[in-house]
């Protein structure tokens, strides 16, 4: 130490000769001058100024002042030191805490950086008699720290600018590390970091997700979903809107242990829509195909069955005839010949107007009885399996519609036939019929007492071939649309709320 303290020119320094100075400062001295880390030693309260070698560099000073009072040294780092040394000298020990960026030079650009602590040394009574700084630089760790974040923040901005959406997290909890402006666009919200999954995005843990979450991260499997549905509220108050998701859970290792999970993926809602809707078209081209084929179908038996129903009707007045020797019956065996004749004659009516309909579009209207034509109707429909079914009525008196009477009839049928099966399991299984007036128009209401319409059903209910019925072939409501509408008026059906259905057509009043 002796060397070392000759080497600098010590003898004008306030303290004077060397061998007067107390043991105290001598001891600190010591240290100081003995340490490989840069120090400062400032005595007394003149602040007479001692540092090491490793000091040079940072302190941009030489020896000769070594041993003068403060402030001598003029450093560009003193401004960052001195209120550590002060508090010291007012007997704190004082710490910097996290690295300062001092100029290298009083008013220089080079910056260095350094973490600074500041101990008092204190007499027997607890008086400062000086303190020793510790000027540790941190200027490379800073740097490299600079280059890591630089580089991090580069990776964000690139995952920022993806269009899939990427969310790094972290342990058992899942707690969110990184969430790109993809996964923030995707699920409404921002300030996703350092929340859990379940505290970021709540409505994932009721569609079982966390749950999908942990698997991947206990099993250290990646788990992959495809057109995944995921419903999310992307408003803060607001419904959950569904979303189709992409997407993978990757586990991310720490050699041989799960430490997170990187979860990348893409919104294919779009196209699943589109692929929906592309569905539907087909379908729906589909279903014209069957129908026009079901049209030609249609005509070729119209055509052909028409003949032998002819034939029928002439059979059975024919026989009516030669019973009661041209006088008119009322035998059993007279009334069914009768109603067999009436029938086929029906039948070839409904034929043919139907193929009037679908190949020449033409639409016959007559002035008929509504009343009169729906009891017929339900008559009908009811007689077979449906006999168990009670029908009641509820009728605008003197109702009269001008329109194809025989195909009113058949809507009514295909309505009040549904309507029976439909609540014919029902305990009291009942179907009523009600007329209206609406301005020009008589509207007529089915209603039953079974479980209603469907929601799956209710789009597509007046679609050809599309029934919910084993052995259904989901024609009667298409062909009923076709009627009604040919008519000019409309269709359409409601669920009421204390259940069962009510099929609903206009009619143009007479
Ligand atoms: P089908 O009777 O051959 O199924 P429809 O075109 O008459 O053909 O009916 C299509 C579908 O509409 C039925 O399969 C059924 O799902 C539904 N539907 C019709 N009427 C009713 C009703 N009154 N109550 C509930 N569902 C009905």
């Amino acid at each position: 130490m002796a060397d070392a303290v000759r080497r600098a020119d010590w003898d004008s320094s306030p303290l004077g000769p060397l061998e007067t100075w107390p043991p105290s400062l001598r001891t600190a001295l010591g240290i100081v001058l003995g340490a490989a880390s840069a120090k400062i030693l400032l005595w007394g309260p003149d602040l007479i100024t001692f540092y090491n070698d490793a000091c040079l560099p940072l302190l941009d000073r030489s020896n000769h002042e070594i041993g003068k009072s403060y402030p001598p040294c003029k450093s560009a780092v003193w401004p960052t030191i001195r209120p550590h040394v002060e508090a010291a000298m007012a007997g704190r020990q004082q710490f910097s805490g996290p690295s300062v960026g001092v100029a290298r030079k009083a008013g220089g650009d080079q910056i260095g950086y350094f973490t600074i602590c500041c101990t008092s040394i204190c007499d027997d009574d607890g008086n400062v008699l000086g303190t020793i700084t510790d000027i540790h630089e941190t200027t490379a760790q800073v740097q490299l720290r600079e280059v890591l974040e630089a580089e991090n923040r580069r990776f964000r901005e690139l995952f920022d600018q993806a269009p899939v959406f990427l969310v790094l997290t972290s342990g058992p909890d899942f707690q969110l590390e990184y969430a790109n402006k993809a996964y923030e666009r995707l699920v409404g919200r921002g300030s996703l970091i350092g929340k859990t999954a379940e505290e970021a995005v709540p409505e994932l843990a009721k569609q079982g997700f966390i749950d999908l979450l942990r698997q991947a991260y206990e099993s250290g499997q990646p788990l992959n979903f495809r057109d995944s549905l995921v419903e999310l509220r992307t408003q803060p108050i607001g419904p959950l809107e569904p979303r189709f998701l992409d997407f993978v859970y990757q586990p991310i290792f720490n050699g041989t242990e799960v430490t997170g999970l990187l979860v990348v993926g893409q919104d294919v809602t779009e196209q699943h829509f589109a692929e929906e809707r592309a569905q539907a078209l087909r379908d729906q081209l589909h279903r014209a195909s069957r129908l026009s084929a079901m049209g030609t179908v249609a005509s070729t038996l119209a055509h052909e069955l028409n003949q032998p129903l002819t034939a029928i009707q002439n059979y059975a007045v024919g026989s009516r005839t030669m019973l009661n020797g041209g006088e008119e019956g009322s035998g059993m065996l007279d009334n069914a010949l009768k109603a067999i004749g009436e029938n086929a004659l029906r039948a070839g009516e409904v034929i043919r107007r139907l193929r009037d309909m679908t190949e020449r579009g033409m639409v016959r209207k007559e002035v008929f009885d509504l009343e009169e034509a729906i009891r017929e109707a339900a008559e009908l429909a009811r007689s077979g399996d449906c006999e168990r079914v009670g029908l009641s009525y509820d009728f605008t008196p003197g109702a009269r519609a001008s329109a194809d009477r025989i195909q009113v009839q058949q809507v009514l049928l295909n309505l009040i036939r549904n309507a029976c099966e439909a609540c014919e399991q029902a305990e009291r299984p009942e179907v009523c019929i009600a007329t209206a007036q609406r301005n020009e128009w008589l509207e007529v209401r089915v209603r039953d007492v079974g479980e209603g319409v469907s929601r799956e059903a209710l789009p597509t209910l007046f679609e050809p071939f599309i029934s919910t019925k084993p052995g259904g072939m989901g024609l009667g409501l298409s062909i009923s649309r076709t009627i009604v509408e040919s008519q000019g008026g409309r269709i359409w059906a409601e669920n009421e709320p204390g259940g069962g259905a009510v099929f609903c057509f206009t009619l143009p009043k007479a």
